[in-house]
This record gives C-alpha cells, structure tokens and sequence, in this order.
C-alpha cells in the first residue's frame, strides 16, 4: 500500500493510506504554538482536528492553555455534547454556574444546554483534549461495532 506523506509547517505532518489519517500535531510543550482564530475571539494553543483528519462524526481539539488563562466567554451547543478530556495541570471547569475542579485524569461530559466556561487558574499548562459529537448519535459503540477477521497479525520489521 502506498503511502504519502505531506508535512506542513513546524513539527506538524498528516500521513494518508487509503483507510487512515495520521497527524503529528508535535510534542505538548509545542501545542501553545496552535492557534484558532475566531470573529472577535482568538484561542491561543486551541487546535481543531476534524479538517486535518478528515472526521465525519465528531470534531477535536487539542488545547494548551497557559497558567491564569481563562476562556473569556460562555458557550453552550445546539446539538452537539462535549467530553472535555485533562490531560496534565490543573484547572476549573464551570456549567451553569457549577465549578468542578478539574486536574490530569478529570474527563467532564457537559450536555449541549450547558451553560460552559473554563480556566487555568494554576502555575502550569493546561492541557485538554476535547471531543464534540452528536448528542444521542451512537447507535453501536466498543466491540459490539467491531469485526473480527480470522488472521493472525504480521508486522514486516
Ligand atoms: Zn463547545
């Protein structure tokens, strides 16, 4: 199977088969270097997945948010539920004027109606991964939308 490689800028590079998407979004100390740029709103060290991976039933980000960094609005969804997923620091998330304190390990499901922000009210980085998918859109999930071929695995090297 061939396989191309196309590298962007910096450390970042995508590599497609015909069945995958593979993007190095380059080391957690690198991710600030993100950047989305909304109307009226820039996210440092936000980045989202979906167009660089080709995903059709959900969006991510990546996110890296510096020490007392604060997400300056509230938001809520339409139709879409999100998994906000810590993966190192410490940080405060808020839904409908609830705080949950949230660390390396905390993963928050927050349904569309919520009412949402977040901060870094640390000394560290906060780094999260966020996922944003249909709310009830699942119909099979885990093994049970898995097959099994009968073949033993081979790895050429
Ligand atoms: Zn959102």
């Amino acid at each position: 199977m061939s396989v191309n490689k196309i590298v962007c800028p910096s450390t970042c590079g995508i590599t497609k088969g015909v069945n995958f998407t593979a993007y190095e979004t380059g080391a957690k100390k690198d991710w600030p270097a993100h950047t989305v740029e909304l109307p009226g709103l820039t996210i440092p060290g936000k980045h989202f997945l979906k167009d660089m991976l080709g995903l059709t039933g959900c969006e991510i980000s990546i996110n890296s948010m510096a020490p007392g960094a604060d997400m300056p609005i509230y938001h809520n969804h339409i139709q879409n539920e999100e998994v906000y997923i810590f993966i190192q620091g410490k940080g405060q998330v808020q839904v409908d004027a609830q705080v949950i304190d949230v660390q390396e390990g905390t993963i928050v499901r927050i349904a569309p109606d919520g009412e949402r922000t977040w901060r870094n009210n640390s000394n560290e980085p906060l780094l999260y991964i966020i996922l944003q998918v249909k709310e009830n859109s699942l119909v099979q999930y885990g093994l049970g939308d898995a097959t099994v071929p009968q073949k033993a695995t081979v790895w050429a090297n």
